[in-house]
């Protein structure tokens, strides 16, 4: 009360430099998602404190941080990253990257993976993230506080097992919570009838590093996804006999020696062989289970009241496939499948920053979650499968472009969807060759691509 007007202004200018009276955001994970959060929380020091980003190995990248060994790391953790160790990207440079960050001008346009996790380093340096990156530090429990009556009466605990080896158990308060955990680390094993019969080696791409320990043996590779497609390709440079079992229509480009299709395994037989559905049977030394990955949130598990749901690859319930809406603090970055991934990030964390700092309100939790179940059923109707309604591919566009104008920041320009697209259908026609194409921005709209003739390739 015995403060003038004057005097309250400069106090409450002060508290706020000293980070009182800022949103407190915790990020959960540091690879690329969690990263392009910190980075522009950071740079919204007005409304926002420095985010603390919690990871859980030592290094920034997540994924892309290539790793020898499959099974546990050293703390009894599972080994996160699925790199394998040939890998080069396949999306183009030129739109894989931050549109506020390229990739060095003297790369190829497909980066081999150390490449992409030497790129994400100097995102990190560039925007000074790693002092607030909490290192070795699992994330065990995230708890909201209050009740779920719109973000501003809620807060969040997040509860952490700092430096893994002395189990050091913390938990601080936030207002908002941004999880960034990845998605491509929990192999997703098909429910096949009886495939404990299988007498080979059963393995998922998660656990692929290199073609050498598969040369020349006869492998049934199940699913035709991009990992499926690639690690083909890496097998029969080895000569490894190689069926690509998978459910989608017959590819008709041009497979690698030595690769043929069939359709689905349906099952294992008792005595071990492979039976596709079209009733033909094979005895592969190797099962190959390119399948994708299970969507994991255990520290979620410590509120039962968000009502999170992840049924056939679907996480429910989240409005923009981003936030809960009961509960519109916390955010899941990065669930939806075939997008570009970063560019994709980099438009919902702006958009997850224009919630919190008012400018984009949200419609009533009522209202998000009738938007959210008509989106599904719009999907549902269109044919789409329950287990694939979280691939955009095609839509992520449109999808971009209305988090860009909702939350009011710029969105990607036009060239990021057409090379993308052409990138997509090269590699549709030209599986063997497409990686070997170079593009080059011309400007913001055009772009050119090169192509090797055949004795360069
Ligand atoms: P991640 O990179 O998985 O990072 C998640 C981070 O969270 C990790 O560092 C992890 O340690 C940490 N973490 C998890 N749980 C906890 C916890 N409880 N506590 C603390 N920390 C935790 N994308 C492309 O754009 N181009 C490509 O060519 C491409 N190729 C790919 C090839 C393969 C084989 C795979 C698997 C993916 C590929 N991707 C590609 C997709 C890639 O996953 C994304 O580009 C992106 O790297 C995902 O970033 P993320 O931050 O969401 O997840």
């Amino acid at each position: 009360d015995s403060l003038s007007s004057g005097s309250a202004a400069r106090l409450v200018q002060t508290l706020r430099m000293a980070g009182v009276g800022k949103l407190r955001v915790a990020v959960i994970g540091a690879g690329a998602a969690g990263l392009c959060a910190a980075r522009h929380l950071l740079a919204r020091r007005d409304i926002f404190a420095p985010p603390v980003v919690y990871e859980l190995t030592e290094r920034v990248g997540g994924t892309w941080v290539y790793e020898d060994r499959v099974g546990t790391d050293e703390n009894g953790l599972p080994v996160h990253s699925s790199m394998y160790r040939d890998l080069r990207t396949n999306i183009p440079k030129e739109v894989m990257a931050f549109p506020d960050f390229p990739f060095d001008t003297h790369l190829s346009s497909f980066v081999h993976h150390t490449e992409v996790r030497r790129y994400l380093e100097k995102y990190c340096e560039h925007f000074r993230l790693r002092e607030h990156i909490k290192f070795r530090t699992l994330v065990d429990a995230v708890k909201p506080v209050g009740a779920p009556t719109g973000w501003r009466g809620l807060a969040w605990d997040v509860t952490v097992t700092n430096s893994l080896r002395q189990k050091e158990s913390v938990t601080e308060r936030f207002d908002a919570v941004m999880v960034c955990n990845g998605h491509f680390y929990d192999p997703y094993i098909p429910p096949i009838p009886g495939l404990e019969n299988f007498k080979g080696t059963l393995m998922h791409s998660h656990d692929y590093r290199c073609a050498e320990p598969l040369a020349g043996k006869s492998v049934v590779l199940l699913g035709a996804g991009l990992s499926g497609l690639d690690i083909a390709v890496e097998l029969s440079k080895v000569d490894a006999q190689v069926t690509l079992s998978h459910g989608n229509r017959p590819l008709t480009c041009r497979l690698p020696p030595g690769v043929r299709q069939a359709p689905s395994v349906e099952k294992v037989l008792p005595d071990g062989a492979l039976q596709f559905r079209d009733g033909e049977l094979a005895r592969p030394e190797v099962f190959l289970l390119c399948t994708g990955y299970n969507f994991t949130y255990p520290f979620l598990a410590a509120a039962p009241e968000l009502g999170l749901r992840v049924q056939d690859h679907l996480v429910t319930p989240l409005y923009k496939f981003l936030l809960h809406p009961a509960y519109p603090s916390l955010f899941i970055v990065g669930i939806c499948r075939a997008i570009c991934p970063f560019p994709h990030f980099h438009c919902q964390t702006q958009y997850v920053l224009s919630v919190l700092d008012g400018s984009c309100p949200l419609p009533s939790r009522e209202e998000m979650e009738r938007e959210m179940t008509a989106e599904i059923e719009s999907r549902r109707r269109r044919g789409i499968a329950t287990r694939h309604i979280l691939k955009l591919d095609s839509e992520q566009w449109d999808y971009n472009d209305e988090l860009a104008q909702l939350a009011g920041f710029p969105p990607l320009p036009p060239y990021w969807k057409r090379l993308y697209e052409a990138n997509k259908a090269f590699r549709a026609q030209d599986l063997l060759n497409y990686k070997t194409y170079s593009y080059a921005v011309l400007n913001k709209r055009e772009w050119t691509v090169q192509r090797p003739q055949p004795e360069q390739q």
